[in-house]
């Protein structure tokens, strides 16, 4: 579904800028788990596995199927976040950018989490 786990990340941030913290928080242990594993596409299994809990909380996702949703939101992103490379800094002033500060602001949930599981290993 995705091209490599780096898209697959834009995507997932953006997907979580909603989440409650604690789902925040547990996408973040997720994106921790995954780089300590080489292999792209065993990330991208990785952090799919840990989305599947999430989106059971998810009324959309249950109705839509699991992956039908991902693959939805991931054309709808990606197409939000191919304009966005162009704008943004342009067209858009950067420090109003909505969509830099949503990632902003959810890199910074999830990063206490990272942060936590690099100091224990
Ligand atoms: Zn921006």
């Amino acid at each position: 579904m995705f091209k490599d786990f780096n898209e697959m990340l834009r995507v997932v941030i953006i997907l979580c800028k909603d989440l409650p913290i604690s789902h925040q928080k547990k996408i973040g242990l997720a994106i921790n788990a995954c780089h300590s594993i080489v292999d792209d596409k065993d990330k991208r299994f990785r952090l799919y596995s840990s989305l599947k809990h999430i989106f059971w909380y998810n009324k959309k996702a249950i109705e839509e199927g699991f992956s039908n949703y991902l693959s939805n939101q991931r054309n709808e992103i990606l197409k939000m976040l191919e304009y966005h490379d162009v704008n943004c800094g342009i067209s858009i002033e950067y420090q109003n950018c909505s969509i830099c500060s949503d990632i902003k602001q959810t890199l910074d949930n999830i990063h206490e989490e990272i942060y936590y599981e690099r100091e224990k290993s």
